[in-house]
């Protein structure tokens, strides 16, 4: 059965103090909120903060992922950090796809499916993100954009390996602006996202699959959008860097 899962994404926020302190208080947050079996909590700190944020949760159910890796397993890559040197830190999930990576860095389809290569191949599951952006949604081409993002970044792939894949569909329009989707609109999508997935696969994999929403999710539309049956949790950005408010979208789930 698939998990609920709320995923911080702190991008490039909080030096090592500041992680801290971060990770203190979600840890003791979540331990004394009782997360269960079904409820998974992630934090994806920066690279230089994952080897602390790995060692001060090792006995929470707080997991750790990074935000990004490169797709070669090493080499002459300048800056880059290797799907190995995460693991090699117990690191054991990466976000990958995320629309800042695909916008500021240029990451393509194609990029990204070497990238999800790389981290399952290396034992790192993967959060992979993908969303329309406001003019294909005006156009109400996001059905079939989404489609397509799923196709050439994922659907090389044999169906036992979504069993490390967790999707996040962020609308681009929504992350970091405070506009969220409707609950109907994240519904009327995860619903489509399910189904594409049953007709390239089939329904008990596209049942398993857990799909997260991101997208200006706050505690107070948390609840409201989790409740929709195809939500499974959400992928949180802004709010992933206060304890309380990130707590309480945990409780939300
Ligand atoms: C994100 O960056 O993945 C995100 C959803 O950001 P925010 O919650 O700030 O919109």
């Amino acid at each position: 059965m698939r998990k609920n899962i709320i995923a911080g994404n702190w991008k490039m926020n909080k030096d090592l103090n500041e992680a801290k302190e971060l990770i203190k208080g979600i840890r003791k947050g979540v331990k004394k909120k009782k997360v269960g079996k079904n409820k998974r909590v992630i934090i994806a700190p920066s690279f230089v903060n994952l080897n602390t944020a790995v060692k001060r949760t090792k006995k929470s159910v707080v997991e750790v992922a990074a935000q990004n890796i490169h797709e070669e397993v090493n080499g002459a890559y300048t800056g880059e950090v290797a799907a190995n040197m995460l693991t090699g830190i117990g690191v054991e999930l990466v976000i990958i796809g995320h629309s800042e990576r695909r916008t500021y860095f240029g990451e393509t389809n194609e990029v990204l499916a070497k990238k999800v290569d790389t981290a399952l191949r290396n034992k790192l599951e993967v959060i992979f993100c993908f969303g329309e952006q406001l003019s294909d949604r005006k156009s109400e081409k996001h059905f079939e954009v989404v489609e397509s993002q799923l196709k050439e970044s994922l659907f090389h792939l044999p169906k036992e390996d979504y069993s490390k894949i967790v999707l996040a569909y962020e609308p681009v329009w929504a992350i970091g602006t405070g506009e969220t989707a409707t609950p109907e609109q994240a519904q009327d999508m995860h619903a489509f996202i399910r189904g594409v997935l049953e007709k390239q696969y089939d329904k008990e994999m596209a049942d398993g699959v857990s799909i997260l929403y991101g997208g200006s999710v706050k505690p107070a539309n948390a609840k409201e959008i989790f409740s929709k049956p195809d939500v499974d949790g959400g992928l949180i950005g802004g709010a992933s860097l206060k304890k309380d408010d990130f707590l309480a979208i945990v409780e939300a789930v």
